[in-house]
Order: C-alpha cells, then sequence, then structure tokens
C-alpha cells in the first residue's frame, strides 16, 4: 500500500488537531496543523458539519493514531474491554496505555510512540529481567522496565532521557533516569490519562 510521505501529520490534520506523532517536530513551528489547520485533500479546507456516527468515528480513528493501533487490534482491544469488570470505556483506555511502546514512551525513552515502538522492536527493553520485543505486550502491575544491559550505550535513548527529564512521568509509573528503568506501580486510572478523548463515542461506535 502507498505510504504518504507525511502520514502522521495528514493524521493530525484529518482530526483537526496536533496528535503528537512525530515527536520533536510536533513542538515547532514545522507542525502541520500549525501551518495548514485544515484536513488534506483537495476539499479539506471546507469542514462539513459530521453526523453522530461521522463523529464517533472520527473519535476512534484518532484514538487509533494515538496508539498506532490498527483496526483488527483496536476491536480485539475493545473486545477484551467490554469482557472485563467495570466501564467499557475507561477499561479500553487502560488496556491500551498498558501496551509496552506506550510505557516506554511514558517514561521518556522515546519522544514519540513510534519511536519507542521501533526501540521495543529492535530489543532494547527487557521487562523484569527477560527481553521482550513485541510492542504490544501488555504489561502488569510490579513490571519493572529497563533498557537492557547491552543497550545502555545507545546515545538516541540516552539523548531522549536527558531530554525528557522534566516531561512529568504519569502516577502510575515510576522511573530511574540513573537505571535507565521504569517500575509500573499499578495499571492507569481514566484520571491518569491527559489525552483528549471520549471513550464513550468509540463505545456507542460499536454497540451499533
Ligand atoms: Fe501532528 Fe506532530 Fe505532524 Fe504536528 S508535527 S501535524 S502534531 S504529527
Amino acid at each position: 500500500m502507498a505510504r504518504y510521505k507525511d502520514e502522521q501529520c495528514r493524521r493530525c490534520r484529518r482530526e483537526g488537531q496536533k496528535l503528537f506523532l512525530k515527536g520533536d517536530r510536533c513542538y515547532t513551528d514545522k507542525c502541520s496543523v500549525s501551518r495548514r489547520n485544515y484536513a488534506p485533500g483537495q476539499h479539506g479546507q471546507k469542514r462539513a458539519k459530521l453526523s453522530e456516527y461521522g463523529t464517533q468515528l472520527r473519535e476512534k480513528q484518532k484514538v487509533k493514531a494515538y496508539y498506532g493501533i490498527g483496526e483488527r487490534q483496536f476491536r480485539k482491544y475493545f473486545e477484551m474491554a467490554s469482557n472485563k469488570k467495570g466501564v467499557t470505556g475507561e477499561n479500553l483506555l487502560q488496556i491500551l496505555e498498558s501496551r509496552l511502546d506506550n510505557v516506554v514512551y511514558r517514561l521518556g525513552f522515546g519522544t514519540s510512540r513510534a519511536q519507542a515502538r521501533q526501540f521495543v522492536n529492535h530489543g532494547q527493553f527487557e521487562i523484569n529481567g527477560k527481553k521482550v520485543d513485541i510492542p504490544s505486550y501488555l504489561v502488569k502491575a510490579g513490571d519493572v522496565i529497563t533498557v537492557r544491559e547491552i543497550k545502555k550505550d545507545n546515545s538516541t535513548i540516552k539523548a531522549n532521557v536527558e531530554q525528557n527529564s522534566a516531561r512529568l512521568v504519569p502516577a502510575w509509573l515510576e522511573k530511574n533516569n540513573e537505571k535507565l528503568s521504569g517500575k509500573v506501580i499499578r495499571l492507569s486510572a481514566r484520571e491518569d490519562i491527559d489525552l483528549p478523548i471520549e471513550e464513550h463515542l468509540i463505545v456507542e461506535l460499536y454497540s451499533k
């Protein structure tokens, strides 16, 4: 499938808001949303009013973009969330937050979830002493995520840690910059998730 060179920025423009998919660039005036805040394509400047279905669909697409998830995987997470006790929308967000690539990003080892995913794919991390190179791995309370000893010289990760040292780590995680590690204290709660998501729209969409 052909991929747009600037596909991630197009997704932000499609949603009409910054989704912070490109790390540092998102905080500069090179950000496409800052420069062209209208949808991509020939008719992008004419924003039509969305139907109820359209609003729900856009919310789902936005969340998929945030976490870098495809439709099939997202649907699977939704089913897991529905089968768990509690509020389905909140369960869904908790599952998404528990993905290893998200945790690596939240701990400040990556400047974006996409970069964090690449690090995980390249076997840079271990959990509780065992190498894990599956970005969709779901962490549990008590898990300790560490840059593997043989990868601790990775200058990009070190630079990210330095650069992100002031970035707030969510209350459900704890990080140790010296040891290049982090711990899952508990799973995330709804109030820990700072993204502008209306998860009830996704639940409504899938409940049709
Ligand atoms: Fe989105 Fe970042 Fe591109 Fe801006 S620079 S449009 S926030 S991905």
